[in-house]
């Protein structure tokens, strides 16, 4: 697997080479999230606490750890002194304890809010209803410990380009729309992470600003040891 190929390939492919590249490395070796650093890349996704907090300490501190994965509310505080962006926040109650966490390190923590827009039940995420009750909460309006910088999404595991596509599509528009709204100091819209390894030139398209991208780097993954990727089984 020649990962620096690889990410000169991805690279090339982009349609729009402003557009932030997440290299994902959940399952891989340290030796293969080395020699992406190599290449040049600084930001890695993975989307188990576990695993982060492994390699973490094994690679340079200038690396940004992406938490892109489903996070669950009592292991925020692993990750709360250095995650460098949590993409997964799909609830307010988890949004309330990574406020939480911050405050108690004095630490402002980085987020984006995961929203559902992917056919299938599966995926995890706000829906809209849910995004409003929180967005017109006065508890939320009283966080101090959170940056919400964008929004995050995944589309349906699909061949059709055009659902895809339209979901994509769906997200920007909530994106703009939000952008334009009156809402709390802490709420800087600015990063829309959408597009993997199958999608990204679509959402590259559909005004994505980062992409989360594994396979298409470091070869496809290998669940057989006892790993599961609950909600997400490509
Ligand atoms: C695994 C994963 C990715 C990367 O998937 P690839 O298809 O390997 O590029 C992106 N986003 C999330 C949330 C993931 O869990």
């Amino acid at each position: 697997m020649d990962i620096k190929a690889n990410l000169e390939a991805v690279k090339k492919s982009f349609v729009n080479p402003s557009c932030q590249l997440i290299a994902v490395s959940k399952t891989k070796p340290i030796e293969d999230l080395k020699a992406a650093y190599a290449a040049g890349i600084r930001d890695f996704g993975e989307n188990k606490v576990q695993e982060i907090q492994a390699k973490q300490p094994e690679m340079p501190t200038d690396t940004r750890w992406h938490m892109i994965g489903h996070l669950q509310s009592n292991k925020v505080k692993y990750i709360a002194p250095y995650v460098h962006l949590i993409h997964g926040v799909d609830s307010f109650k988890l949004l309330k304890e990574i406020n939480k966490q911050g405050k108690k390190i004095n630490r402002v923590i980085p987020v984006l809010l995961q929203m559902h827009i992917a056919e299938e039940e599966s995926k995890f995420g706000f829906d809209q209803t849910e995004l409003e009750e929180m967005l017109n909460s006065e508890e939320f309006a009283q966080l101090t410990h959170v940056q919400i910088k964008g929004l995050m999404g995944m589309a349906t595991f699909t061949e059709n380009s055009d659902q895809i596509r339209k979901e994509f599509r769906g997200l920007k528009t909530l994106f703009e729309e939000l952008k334009k709204r009156d809402l709390p100091p802490f709420v800087h819209l600015e990063d829309l992470s959408m597009g993997m390894s199958g999608d990204y030139q679509i959402a590259q398209e559909e005004g994505s600003t980062m992409v989360r991208i594994g396979s298409a780097i470091f070869g496809a993954r290998n669940y057989s040891q006892g790993r599961t990727e609950k909600k997400y089984s490509h």
